[in-house]
C-alpha cells in the first residue's frame, strides 16, 4: 500500500537536503524563533554541574566575529532488552552467587558507541526480595542494569506494557536502581514532580529531549491518582510534552512509542497516523517497540497549520534486542533479530542549525547456544560477523541462516523508503 506523500515525492538526500534549508530559512516549526540567536537555557535535568566554575560575572570582551564550526554527534537506539525465565539460570553463577549479563553485548564493542544510546527495558527490576521471574509478569535482576551500563547504553525507556509487572514499587525499584548506576530514565515515574520534568540529555552541544509513553500495562490498572507512574499515549498530552521539552531548551525531540501489533513487520494505520501527528507538532525522531520484530523506518515530512514544513524520522519497531524469542522457541520468525539504528546529528556554529543525517542499520541476531552444558546468549551483528567467518561457535549452517537474514532484513529496513524512491513522477 503507498503511503500519502503529502508533500511529492522526496528520496532520502533530498529530505536531508530539504531539511536544512527550512533549518536555514528558519521556519523550523517546533522552534521558537525568539531563541535561535541566545545561547541556549540551561537543560531542565540531570546535567553534571561544573562545581569549579565561579560565581562571578563574565568580564566583557570586544566582539570578535566566530570562526563557523561544526560539532557531529550521534543517537543509537536499540529495541527491546527482554528477560524470560530461561535467561535467569543462565546467567547465574553458583560460585560468584549473582548474576551477569555482560556477555549478551560482547561481540558488539565499538557498536553502541554514541553520545546518546537508547534502549527500551522492558522489564521491572524490582529487587531480590521481590522475587525475580519471566513472563508473564516480569522481574529482572538489577544486575541487567550493570551490563546495559557496561554495554554503552545511556538512557532506557521504562515505558511499556510491562511497566507495571511489579505494580508501584517496581516501578520504584527499576528507577532507584538504573539512578544508582548512572543510567538515564524515560516514561516512568516515582512522583508528580519527577513526571513533570522532561529527560534533556546534552553531548556535543547539543540537547535532546527523550520522552516515552506506552498504549497500556497489561490490564494492571495505574493505582488511582498515580498517574505518573507510567506514561500512556495521549496524543494530546504528547504534544504538550513537546513543546514543554523545546521551551525547556531541547533542539531535537525523541518520542520513544511502545505500540503497534506484536509479531506484524509491517506499521499499523494507527503507529503511522500517530508518528505523523507527532512530527508535525514537533516531534523529530520516533523510536518504536512492541512488536518483537523489527518494522521498516521512513523519513516523515509534514506541514502545519501555519504552513511551515516539518521533517523528522520514525522507525516503526525496533524489535527485540535480546529476548529468548525466535523461531526455535516456537515464536514468530525474526523475534531473534534486532536492529541499531544510528542517526548522525550534526550542529552548525555560529548559527546553531542541528541535522539530522541519513540513518545507518546493523542487523543483529540473538544467538542462543551451550556451553559447558549452560544456556547461554548472545548478539551477534549479522554483516560483521558474515565478513570475518572466523567466529569458533557458529556453526556452517548458522552462516547461511545469516546471509538470509542479513539480505533480508536490509531490504526490509527500506522497504517503506524504497517505495517512496520508486513512484512514477520521480
Ligand atoms: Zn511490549
Amino acid at each position: 500500500m503507498k503511503r500519502p506523500l503529502p508533500l511529492g515525492t522526496f528520496i532520502r538526500i533530498s529530505a536531508c537536503m530539504l531539511l536544512f534549508i527550512i533549518l536555514l530559512s528558519g521556519c523550523w516549526s517546533g522552534d521558537d524563533p525568539n531563541r535561535s540567536s541566545e545561547p541556549n537555557p540551561p537543560p531542565a535535568v540531570e546535567q553534571p554541574v561544573d562545581e569549579n566554575t565561579p560565581d562571578q560575572p563574565e568580564p566583557s570582551l570586544p566582539e570578535q566575529p566566530v570562526e563557523p564550526y561544526t560539532r557531529e554527534a550521534t543517537l543509537v537506539a536499540v529495541g527491546d532488552i527482554m528477560m524470560h525465565s530461561p535467561q535467569l539460570p543462565s546467567a547465574y553463577s553458583v560460585t560468584d552467587t549473582t548474576y551477569s549479563f555482560d556477555t549478551y553485548f560482547e561481540p558488539l564493542e565499538g557498536y553502541l558507541d554514541g553520545d546518546w544510546v537508547i534502549a527500551n527495558l522492558e522489564t521491572p527490576m524490582a529487587g531480590e526480595e521481590a522475587g525475580y521471574s519471566g513472563y508473564p509478569q516480569f522481574n529482572a535482576p538489577e544486575q541487567l542494569a550493570d551490563a546495559l551500563k557496561q554495554a554503552g547504553f545511556d538512557i532506557v525507556s521504562t515505558a511499556n506494557n510491562h511497566s507495571l509487572d511489579r505494580w508501584e514499587a517496581g516501578v520504584r525499584r527499576t528507577i532507584d536502581f538504573l539512578e544508582e548506576r548512572g543510567l538515564y530514565h524515560t516514561g516512568t515515574a516515582r512522583s508528580e514532580a519527577e513526571a513533570a520534568i522532561p529527560l534533556i540529555v546534552e553531548k556535543q552541544g547539543i540537547s535532546i529531549a527523550f520522552l516515552a509513553y506506552t498504549y497500556g500495562t497489561n490490564g494492571i490498572p495505574i493505582p488511582a491518582g498515580k498517574d505518573y507512574l507510567v506514561n500512556l499515549i495521549d496524543e494530546a498530552r504528547i504534544k504538550q510534552d513537546i513543546k514543554q521539552a523545546r521551551d525547556s531548551g531541547a533542539e531535537l525531540v525523541t518520542v520513544s512509542l511502545h505500540f503497534g501489533h506484536e509479531y506484524h513487520r509491517q506499521p499499523s494505520e494507527e503507529q503511522k497516523q500517530l508518528s505523523q501527528s507527532l512530527i508535525r507538532a514537533g516531534a523529530d525522531i520516533i523510536l518504536g517497540s512492541h512488536p518483537h520484530v523489527v518494522q521498516p523506518y521512513e523519513w516523515i515530512s509534514t506541514e502545519n497549520d501555519e504552513g511551515d514544513i516539518r521533517i523528522g524520522i520514525v522507525i516503526y519497531s525496533l524489535g527485540n534486542f535480546i529476548s529468548n524469542q525466535g523461531p526455535d522457541q516456537g515464536t514468530a520468525k525474526y523475534t531473534d533479530v534486532g536492529v541499531i539504528f544510528s542517526l548522525p546529528i550534526t550542529k552548525q556554529f555560529p548559527e546553531e542549525i542541528v541535522t539530522l543525517g541519513e540513518p545507518e542499520t546493523v542487523s543483529t541476531w540473538v544467538h542462543k547456544y551451550y556451553e559447558n552444558g549452560k544456556r547461554k546468549y548472545r548478539i551477534l551483528p549479522m554483516e560483521a560477523v558474515l565478513a570475518n567467518q572466523n567466529d569458533t561457535i557458529l556453526q556452517p549452517y548458522h552462516y547461511t541462516m545469516l546471509e538470509k537474514y542479513a539480505a533480508e532484513m536490509n531490504s526490509h529496513l527500506q522497504s517503506l523508503t524504497e517505495e517512496a524512491d520508486t513512484l512514477p513522477n520521480k
